[in-house]
Formats: C-alpha cells, sequence, structure tokens
C-alpha cells in the first residue's frame, strides 16, 4: 500500500481529538492518497471510528511498547510508517502531542518542516505555506525546498472533514517494542477529569482573567457561566501564572488557538499574546470596567462593567430563562 500523505492522529485513550482529523481536509486539498496513523495500546474502537474518511488505509500502530505517548519511541514509528508508505508529507494538527513528537519524526525522515500552518496555496507548479508570526501580527508566505515536508497545521484554519460512504481498511503495523529507543521512561500522567468540551473543540469558551482574584471566584464565574452555556473554560496566563486556572487552560500566543462560534472574555485585557489565540472566533464579547481596554476593539459586542457584578447577574437571568 502507498499513499502520498500520512496524517497523525490523537487520541486520549478514549476517543479521537476532533480537531486532529481537520488534517485530512489538508490532505484532500494537497492531493493524492492519505494514510491515517493510530498508535497506542487497545485501540480497535477508535481505528474503527475512522473508516469512513476516505482515507487509503487506517494504520494501527498497537503495542504495549505504546501505551505512553513518548516521542522518541513515537517518532520511530511515524518515520516508519511514513518510509513503508513512500509518503512525502506527514501532517498533524498543532497541539503539544503533535509539537513534541513531528520534530523528532521529521528529523528521522530528514524532511523539513512547518508549524502553524494556516493556509496553503499551489500555483505555477510552486506550493506556498501561510503561517502567524509575531503573536499573530503578521502572516509570512513560505516555501519548502524538496519533495518531503511535515506540516503541523492550525485545525481552526482547516474545516472539519465530510465523510465519504467507502469504508477504509483497517491495517495493523508491526511494532518491534525492544528496538524502540528507550531513552525516557513514563512515570506518571495527571489528568484533569471534566464534563466540559475540550477547550479547543468547544463552540463555547468563556475565558477569565486576573480580577477573577481568586479560584474561587473564577470557578464560580467562568465555570458558572460555561456550564449554562455548555462550554468550555480558558484563561489569560496572568490568570494561570497566579494560580487562578490549570496550565492547560491558557488561551494565546504560548496557549491554545481557539476558533469558537462564542468567546466571552471576562476582564481580560486584551494584550496581543492573548489575541493571538482568539481571532479567529467568530463572536468575541468582552466585559471589562476599563472603557479603554484593548479587548474592546477586537470584541463583537463589549460591556462596561465589573464582573464581580455583572457575571452574577448574567448567571441568575440565565438560570432563570
Ligand atoms: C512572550 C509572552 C508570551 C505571552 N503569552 C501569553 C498567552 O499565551 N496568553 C495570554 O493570555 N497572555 C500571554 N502573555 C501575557 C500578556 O502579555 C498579558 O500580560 C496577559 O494576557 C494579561 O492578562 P489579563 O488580561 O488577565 O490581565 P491584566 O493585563 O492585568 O488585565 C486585566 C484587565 O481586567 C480589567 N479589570 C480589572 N478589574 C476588573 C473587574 N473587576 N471587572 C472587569 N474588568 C476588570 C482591567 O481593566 C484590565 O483590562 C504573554 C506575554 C509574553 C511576554
Amino acid at each position: 500500500m502507498t499513499a502520498r500523505t500520512l496524517i497523525l492522529v490523537e487520541h486520549d485513550r478514549r476517543e479521537v481529538k476532533r480537531p486532529s482529523l481537520h488534517a485530512i481536509t489538508t490532505a484532500r486539498a494537497l492531493g493524492g492518497d492519505y494514510a491515517l496513523l493510530l498508535l497506542g495500546q487497545g485501540l480497535d474502537e477508535m481505528a474503527s471510528s475512522l473508516v469512513s474518511y476516505g482515507a487509503a488505509a487506517v494504520l494501527v500502530a498497537d503495542d504495549e511498547a505504546l501505551a505512553e505517548p513518548l516521542a522518541d519511541r513515537y517518532a520511530v514509528v511515524i518515520a516508519q510508517a511514513a518510509q513503508k508508505l513512500g509518503a512525502t508529507t506527514l501532517i498533524g494538527h498543532s497541539s503539544t502531542f503533535c509539537k513534541d513528537i513531528l520534530p523528532r519524526a521529521a528529523a528521522l525522515l530528514d524532511a523539513p518542516m512547518l508549524t502553524d500552518v494556516v493556509a496553503i496555496e499551489e500555483k505555477d507548479g510552486a506550493t506556498t505555506y501561510q503561517r502567524p508570526v509575531s503573536a499573530g501580527t503578521m502572516l509570512a508566505t513560505v516555501q519548502l525546498a524538496g519533495e518531503k515536508r511535515v506540516l503541523i497545521i492550525r485545525a481552526s484554519a482547516f474545516a472539519a472533514p465530510a465523510t465519504d460512504a467507502a469504508s477504509s481498511p483497517i491495517e495493523r503495523l508491526e511494532v518491534d517494542g525492544s528496538s524502540l529507543p528507550g531513552g525516557t521512561r513514563f512515570v506518571s500522567r495527571e489528568e484533569r477529569v471534566s464534563d466540559r468540551p475540550d477547550l479547543t473543540e468547544a463552540r463555547v469558551v468563556i475565558g477569565g482573567g486576573r480580577p477573577l482574584r481568586d479560584k474561587e471566584s473564577f470557578d464560580r464565574l467562568v465555570g458558572g457561566l460555561a456550564d449554562l452555556l455548555g462550554g468550555a473554560i480558558g484563561a489569560t496566563r496572568a490568570a494561570v501564572d497566579t494560580g487562578l486556572a490549570p496550565n492547560d487552560c491558557q488561551i494565546g500566543q504560548t496557549g491554545k488557538v481557539i476558533a469558537p462560534e462564542l468567546y466571552i472574555a471576562l476582564g481580560i485585557s486584551g494584550a496581543i499574546q492573548h489575541l493571538a489565540g482568539i481571532k479567529d472566533s467568530r463572536v468575541i464579547v468582552a466585559i471589562n470596567k476599563d472603557p479603554d481596554a484593548p479587548i474592546f476593539q477586537m470584541a463583537t459586542y463589549g460591556l462596561v462593567g465589573d464582573v464581580h457584578q455583572v457575571v452574577p447577574q448574567l448567571i441568575k437571568a440565565l438560570q432563570q430563562s
């Protein structure tokens, strides 16, 4: 079996992460066959959930040695899979998982790599890629030398793929655990179990800033509004650094990039590094007590007020509606 493109599919050991499937849209735009690759242990159900995306194959590297996503091991298996397929393009989406693993795979494949790709254009036989730089204030247009490439795409820039009626075959990859690198050892995992949607997948996100003051207020106001609207919670770096919200809630240049239908920013100044993570939101609502706060320049709707007064009223009104 051959395929031009190999797509790394991320999962949380229970289900596939939807944003990783947006790379399928990228692969379709590039043309040629594509294969999906899942790594881990106990992947049968997840592999079955991937058979209707028009892939030439769903490749499954299911082995005890891959039970934990150790980047040095995963990179070797991914590079071997790409070589076996004869794939010249390897794609993942912009997540900590892919950014940890794919650069190593790129090195093993001796292929150039780009992160945060938001657009691809084929013109006069040349391919150009766009990626934001300087906290999203500029877009760089770049080209890659050679035929091989490793791309990390921003899922928010590529649509969710439509499913295909045809069923892709599932192929198991042979994994020789004893030959994989043993330079890193899994020690433990800390997992936050939450009923709220994933921040990068949510249709509604409520973001909280430094003025939320303490964890109790953050949970009551940001969490309270999120639960009423079925949304995810996000935070500024200032809120994360002061311990109001967990690290994986940070939105922005050094956090997550989101593109929800509705983003509500509570007590957030609108620093350029935060805006870099929210600018693709369809509607932005900002509540800030300073009428000159920069967030109001990007907001679709703005309310000048104190979050400690306005948000409890909003929560009460939503509960009564
Ligand atoms: C290299 C680098 C990377 C960074 N990466 C990120 C990133 O990824 N994400 C990120 O968010 N930041 C990032 N930052 C930090 C960023 O520059 C800002 O410092 C941060 O976003 C500010 O957070 P904030 O808006 O919560 O706090 P503040 O800047 O303190 O703003 C608080 C806002 O709340 C308003 N306010 C105060 N009290 C109330 C109230 N009671 N009710 C309503 N409004 C009120 C104020 O008017 C103000 O506008 C980065 C910085 C650097 C240098």
